[in-house]
Formats: C-alpha cells, structure tokens, sequence
C-alpha cells in the first residue's frame, strides 16, 4: 500500500526483513510460553506503523505497542484487530477513547486513576498495565507505598481492569550487565511483594530489543521488540554477543537530477563554503533537511553510494537538495544510496548515526513525512 509520489527520493522498506527479524528473534523463545509484543511507535521507527504492525502480526508477535493513544486509533483504523498498549500516559479525560477502540493503557499514578474514574461511565471498564521504574527514572511506581495505594484503588473499582505489569531496562544494551541485574533484581520483588497480595496479572515484561536477545532467562511471558524488530542492533558494543543475524529493513534512496563538471575554484551552495580544488564532478541530490536530512550529514564528512563507489556531500546541505563530488561522470537519473547497500558496499545506518554523533534509532524516526516509504519483498 505503497502512495502515489512524484519525487525521486524514498525510503525503501524491506517487509521480509521485517519477518525475518521477528521471527529469528522468537525462536530463541521456541520452547518456551514467550510472545512478541512489536513495538511500532514512532510511525515504526520511521518504517511505516500499519505495514510493519501487519507484517509483524503475520510473523507470530502477539501484541503491538505505541507511545500514543493517538497512534493506537490510526493501528485501529487500518483495521488491526491485535491487543495494543500505549506505553506512554494517556490523558486521564482521554480514558473512554482508549476504551472506545479496545486500546489497553500504561498507568502508574492513583492520582490518574481516581482523575480518569470519572470519564468511565457506569459498567464500563479499561485494560491497564501497571508500569514500575526499577532504575530508568522516567515514568512509573518507583516505592511500595505507591504501588499499596494504586493496587487498592484498582481492586477496589471494577473500571480497573489489571492486565499487566512492566518495567523497563535503562542499560540492556551496554557490556556491563550489573544495573540491569539490580533493575531486575527488583522487579522481582516488586512482583513477590504483589503476589503476597494477591495481585497477579496475565501479562508481565520488562525486555526491549536488547534483553530480549541477551537476557533470555529474565524474560517473563511478553517481551518489546523494538529495534531489533527493524533489523538495527540496539547498540554497536553488544553486535557481537547477539544470537542472531539482523536483516535492516531501511534504506534511503534518490536519483542524480544534475551532473556537471566544474573547473577548479567554482563554489558550491550557501555561503560558498567549499570550492573545487580541480576540475571535478558535481552530482545534486533532491533530499534535504526538510526530509531531515541534516546539515550536519556534510558538515560531518558524510557519503553516498553511487553505483557501489562512495561519493562525499560538498557544501551545506540546503532545504530540499545536496551536492556530492563524484570520482567520475555518471548520468542524471543514476540512483544513490544514502542509507543501505548498493553493490560491493553499504552505508549502515550505524554509519550515519555515528555520523551525527547519535544511535541508529534516531535515523530513520527523523526522516520526514515527506519522504515516501516503499514497501517491498526481498
Ligand atoms: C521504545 C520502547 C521499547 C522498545 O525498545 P527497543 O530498544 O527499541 O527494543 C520497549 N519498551 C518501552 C517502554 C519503550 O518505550
């Protein structure tokens, strides 16, 4: 379900690829009661929510989560029937919505409880997943005290309907296993402590991509699959230790739409900052940083892939197009890679994202809108 466009830059999105990661990533789990939940916040990563939601569903994952409520509805619309959770908080007004369109929510305040009570009419009732912050320090129950408080209301109003608790890793993606041993450490306890209550959900998680792959023996019955999913390894320091082999489902493309020579000494783009150095080859690029692709892309020494030869960015990146000098002529139309394979090389998304100075997860979010997503099979 690829849209009409009329421009010569897309991204190009792998589906198989797609598959391929969800399901090598749950063999690791083949012996055991453990479900994918796809994680497609983000319009997926930059890939395309619905799509990849889809194909994620058709290759065994369970469950899906966003950040949003507002994401969950557009999963909705497109007719995806799957459990979805929003990790994220909800406005407490905004609760019948969530219910309205079968969307289970994160909660993690009583505060928010008794506030969204009030938007429940008689009878009606909401999926909830109670969040605990073992260490990330960004949302949930950080203390018994307030997890007492929160459990009681929710057994004590039926509009509360317990379906999960979660917590998440801050370092599953570094060598150094220690903090999420402590994070894990207790969750543990938090968990005993609820079960001594009485207090048991059917869904309990705590894995992202990283521990999923990793930490095999912490995974409860549901692990977020995010980034892996997409065929990116969470961190370059632990690419090695992985048990399995990531298909990258992304690449960015374009077409040459002008070659010329200049002589030695012409400028190129705002503010004249580079001038050829010899008569050399100059190829523009219709993409630019309202694609989001950065200005930082040339000022940090960035290439394209031009039939399999590498190709620098010269001068500032502009609005809506680029310039790279090109080892030899080629003709206009001829298609660049600026993020994936062509030929003999590859331009990773590590690549680029250390190009920026950022991680891989950051690139493909910030491709703009603009850009069309392509969808194939290879
Ligand atoms: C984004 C997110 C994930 C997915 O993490 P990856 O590292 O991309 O696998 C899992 N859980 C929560 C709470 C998230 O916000």
């Amino acid at each position: 379900m690829s849209q009409t466009f009329y421009r010569d830059t897309w991204a190009e999105v792998d589906l198989n690829a797609v598959s391929h990661n969800v399901s090598s990533i749950s063999q690791l789990y083949r012996e055991k009661n453990v479900h994918v939940m796809a994680v497609v916040k983000g319009n997926g990563y930059g890939h395309g929510a619905v799509e990849v939601a889809k194909t994620a569903l058709g290759s065994g994952a369970k469950y899906l989560a966003v950040a949003l409520l507002d994401e969950a509805i557009q999963l909705r619309e497109a007719n995806i029937t799957a459990p979805i959770l929003v990790l994220g908080r909800i406005r407490p007004e905004d609760v019948a919505i969530a219910v309205q369109w079968d969307v289970m929510i994160t909660v993690f305040q009583v505060g928010w409880l008794q506030e969204a009570k009030d938007y429940l009419s008689e009878g009606q009732s909401v999926q909830i997943h109670v969040k605990f912050d073992t260490g990330m320090g960004r949302v949930g129950l950080r203390s018994k005290e307030e997890a007492a408080l929160l459990f009681q209301f929710v057994i004590e109003h039926k509009s509360f309907n317990l379906h999960g608790i979660y917590t998440h890793f801050a370092t599953a993606d570094e060598p150094d296993v220690s903090f999420v041993n402590e994070q894990h450490e207790r969750f543990l306890s938090m968990l005993e402590w609820l079960k001594g209550w009485g207090i048991k959900a059917p869904l309990i998680h705590s894995g992202n991509s990283a521990a999923a792959m990793r930490f095999p023996d912490k995974m409860f019955n549901v692990f977020r699959l995010g980034i892996s999913m997409y065929g990116l390894t969470p961190s370059p320091a632990i690419t090695k230790e992985l048990p399995v082999t990531l298909k990258p489902a992304f690449s960015l493309k374009s077409r040459l739409v002008q070659v010329k020579e200049l002589p030695l000494g012409e400028s190129i783009s705002y503010g004249a900052t580079y001038r050829t150095k010899e008569s050399e080859w100059i190829g523009t690029i219709p993409i630019g940083y309202a694609d989001g692709w950065l200005r930082y892309h040339s000022t940090s020494g960035g290439e394209v892939l031009i039939n399999g030869d590498r190709a620098s960015f010269v001068g500032r990146i502009c609005m809506d197009q680029c310039m790279v000098r090109l080892s030899k002529p080629v003709e206009t139309g001829t298609i660049v890679t600026l993020i994936g394979e062509d030929g003999r090389d590859k331009i990773t998304m590590d690549e680029v994202a250390a190009r920026l100075g950022t991680i891989n997860y950051e690139i493909p979010c910030v491709i703009g809108q603009r850009v069309p997503r392509i969808y194939v099979r290879k």
